[in-house]
């Protein structure tokens, strides 16, 4: 029985390895460093890795179902157009961009309107009407530039509104690496100035 027990235990620990060395490859060093910053900023674990049907990459807390994938490439899409209107060039693929999908710190806004936002330190939002206490809610928030990657909330419905968040995080990624002057007049808007940005 003892012997059984030590056996059973050594290739449990076998098949776990094995598992872990298989899933390695798949996830870049990039994207670990990337996974790392998400769950600092959320306080969320992002186990589920995916993409959308144009081929963004997805990270979330829960499976995301279709409608939140096609609102995804639906904001994408918005903003590769108005991109392009602008002659921008760069960062126009879907699978140039990661996006992380996190839980939402709050269902409503302040107007009891349907607004899943997640709760961020307050950094130069501190003492301005956003702060809430040391933090503020936020639609989305862009985590790094290279390579392009932002986060928001789940949603279970509104789904344009999830198009409008991706569409308009997107907006001060695409603006970083064509319109440098553009996105430093518009990166921060405790100082003013919202979305859409592009025209
Ligand atoms: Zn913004």
């Amino acid at each position: 029985m003892k012997k059984l027990d030590v056996l059973l235990h050594i290739i449990s620990v076998f098949v776990i390895s094995f598992v872990f060395f298989q899933d390695a490859p798949a996830q870049s060093g990039a994207d670990r460093v990337l996974i790392n910053e998400a769950n600092r900023i959320t306080n969320d674990n992002f186990t589920v890795s995916t993409q959308t049907p144009k081929g963004a990459h997805i990270y979330s807390v829960n499976q995301p179902n279709s409608q939140m994938l096609n609102a995804i490439d639906k904001g994408l899409a918005d903003l590769f157009a108005v991109a392009q209107k602008n002659k921008y060039q760069k960062r126009l693929n879907y699978s140039d961009y990661t996006i992380f999908i996190a839980k939402a710190d709050r269902d409503k806004d302040i107007n009891k309107n349907y607004s899943p936002d997640i709760a961020v330190g307050a950094a130069q939002y501190k003492g301005s009407v956003y702060d809430q206490g040391g933090f503020v809610y936020a639609a989305g928030m862009v985590l790094a530039y290279n390579p392009c990657a932002f986060v928001f909330a789940e949603h279970t419905k509104d789904f344009q509104r999830v198009s409008n968040v991706v569409r308009f995080e997107g907006e001060h990624l695409v603006l970083y690496h064509n319109d440098r002057k553009l996105y430093n007049k518009t990166a921060d808007h405790s100082r003013g100035g919202g979305h859409p940005i592009l025209k």
